[in-house]
């Protein structure tokens, strides 16, 4: 384990914390309403941000107003940034001119808002406005890892990784479901070589198999993306779809010719929920049953998964310099909120 120091006067800036991999709704930007946090108290991420082997944005002029660069820290922010649960931040008190111009909280666009208590040194950046993840970035240069003790991080196996559900609370589709079928699908995009690639049915199919046929070129499959992982078969031929294990960040170790890995809860629901439709099915139930057990909230649209995130994903994937990806990217970049998604 290890709690950050600031790097200019050395006092602890943190709670003892244990690294685990970014999740891929960490850049998301969902909606209007508050947020949860993004990460679990005790752990940290770091985000490689800008690690990008091909830039497809023209650089834009940064303006700047009264003296202040403006900067938006809360979609990305410097490379290898690092991202703590709120809570377990340590001795630091906001910088009063960087709060401005926020909804509901904090977002970050003039750059860090919070500053070492001790010698006011800028440090890191809280983001919790409406349609955020709730997360403290802190700047890479301001901080340093210290090494603590403390009990050793258990590294869970996959058979004990837990599912998330493809619908929230309230009977919208999961944000995070959004974002982690978007970097699958950018992933599989990657691997395909432009060539149509079939999915199994049912759940896979549900998540899948509307964005394929919109951004794939027609005709017939000639690639197909088949489950593996802990406790399906290990017979892959072609494009397996595997869980990435949320604190190591490793994919799931598979012989297959191409590998698309999938956040482990999502996966875990897609291999072992095959009696789950992910389209609205109450409707086809029959009277008596539902009668005496009222159909749970489903949403009222197709699954749509979320095109900014896909095209950040696929902004640091290799292939995206080949001819014909860069052609499906700028096609979403010019419509990223189009069928197929959202
Ligand atoms: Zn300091
Ligand atoms: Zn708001």
């Amino acid at each position: 384990m290890v709690v950050f120091a600031c790097a200019e006067c050395g006092a602890v800036m943190t709670a003892r914390v244990a690294r685990v991999a970014l999740p891929d709704h960490s850049s998301q930007k969902y909606g209007h309403d508050l947020l949860s946090g993004l990460l679990e108290p005790g752990t940290y991420v770091v985000d490689p941000g800008e690690d990008r082997p091909w830039e497809p944005r023209q650089p834009e002029p940064e303006p700047e107003e009264h003296g202040v660069r403006l900067q938006t820290y809360c979609i990305s922010g410097p490379p290898n940034r690092i991202g703590i649960a709120p809570g377990d931040v340590r001795g630091t008190v906001f910088i009063p001119d960087r709060l401005g111009g926020c909804c509901c909280g904090w977002d970050g666009q003039y750059g860090p808002n919070l500053a070492c208590a001790g010698c006011g040194r800028p440090v890191a950046t809280r983001v919790d406005d409406c349609g955020f993840w709730q997360v403290v970035w802190l700047e890479p240069d301001a901080v340093r890892p210290v090494a603590v003790d403390g009990p050793v991080q258990r590294v869970l196996d996959w058979p004990e990784l837990p599912s998330t559900p493809p619908v929230d609370a309230l009977g919208f589709w999961s944000p995070p479901w959004e974002a982690a079928v978007a970097v699958a699908l950018a992933h599989l995009l990657a691997v395909s070589g432009g060539k149509r690639v079939s999915v199994p049915d049912g759940p896979v199919a549900e998540a899948f198999r509307r964005a394929i046929d919109i951004l794939f070129p027609p005709g017939p499959p000639e690639r197909h993306l088949v489950l593996a992982g802990p406790g399906l078969s290990a017979a892959i031929t072609d494009i397996a779809l595997v869980p990435r294990h949320p604190q190591t960040g490793e994919a799931w170790p598979c012989d297959a010719g191409a590998v698309v890995p999938m956040a482990a809860d999502v996966w875990t629901y897609l291999a072992y929920h095959d009696d789950r439709r992910l389209v609205p099915a109450a409707h086809g139930m029959p009277a008596g049953v539902r009668r005496d057990d009222p159909p749970p909230l489903l949403p009222h649209h197709l699954f749509r998964p979320d095109g900014r995130v896909f095209l950040s994903t696929l902004e640091r994937l290799a292939p995206v310099r080949q001819p014909w990806l860069r052609r499906i990217y700028d096609r979403v970049k010019d419509r990223p909120y189009m069928d197929p998604f959202v």
